[in-house]
């Protein structure tokens, strides 16, 4: 028999995910024909990956201070549940919003002091950014000790990342094709990383979840050098 299809964002059960028809010329093994969207919502499978993470680890907690970079509106509602003190959407580009609803920043200049948010969010964004680790270092930099990044990117199946910087052949305008070593960077930001492949965790099927693309990175921005030091040693 088979399963129900559930979308943890907007709670819609059914038969199936609606297909995508992505159409990479260049890379046949790209091509996505199968379930992606949801029917209600229009959630694409890093977005569903993302919320069941977020709601896994109770994050953000209620009543902080939170950064989301290139803002979502799947996770809009689910942000506003945890009654955050402040909560500010940045973006490069500003055209595709509402008006004055999120505000021009980039990434590798964020306008906000050292050490002010809780929790900051970004999916499928440091992929597109030439200097990637000036990025991290500006996420590193807004972030309160005992802050925590979720960062995504596209895991592509390999092991080593592809530096580009140009657009990449597959015309999503990576200059970068993360690999599995992508998540070092991370750490040489400074960031103590815990990385969730939620695909271990739920049925993809059941859920309309990529196998191996969606890796997450919870990224703790340390107390102090020294807690940092342990905390690396013990996710290592
Ligand atoms: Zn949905």
């Amino acid at each position: 028999m088979q399963k129900e299809r559930i979308c943890p964002i907007c709670n819609w059960q059914g038969e199936k995910f609606l297909p995508n028809n992505l159409n990479f010329s260049h890379d046949e093994s790209r091509r996505v024909s199968g379930e992606c969207k949801c029917p209600i919502c229009d959630s694409r499978p890093r977005h569903r990956a993302a919320m069941l993470l977020l709601q896994r680890l109770n994050l953000p907690q209620s009543n902080r201070r939170i950064l989301h970079v290139a803002p979502e509106k799947f996770l809009f509602n689910y942000f506003n549940t945890k009654n955050p003190t402040d909560y500010q959407k940045i973006d490069k580009y500003i055209e595709q919003y509402p008006a004055n609803t999120v505000s021009q920043m980039d990434l590798i200049d964020i306008q906000f002091p050292d050490n002010t948010f809780n929790f900051a969010f970004c999916s499928h964004v440091l992929e597109h950014i030439p200097d990637d680790k000036k990025a991290m270092s500006e996420l590193f930099r807004v972030l309160a000790p005992k802050g925590i990044a979720v960062l995504m990117v596209p895991i592509y199946p390999i092991e080593k990342t592809a530096d580009l910087y140009e657009k990449g052949p597959d015309s999503m305008g990576h200059v970068h094709q993360p690999g599995l070593d992508y998540f070092q960077r991370y750490r040489e930001t400074g960031f103590a990383v815990d990385v969730y492949a939620l695909d271990k965790f739920y049925d993809p099927e059941q859920y309309g979840l990529r196998i191996g693309w969606d890796k997450i990175a919870v990224c703790y921005k340390p107390k102090n050098k020294v807690t940092g030091l342990f905390r690396r040693l013990r996710h290592y």
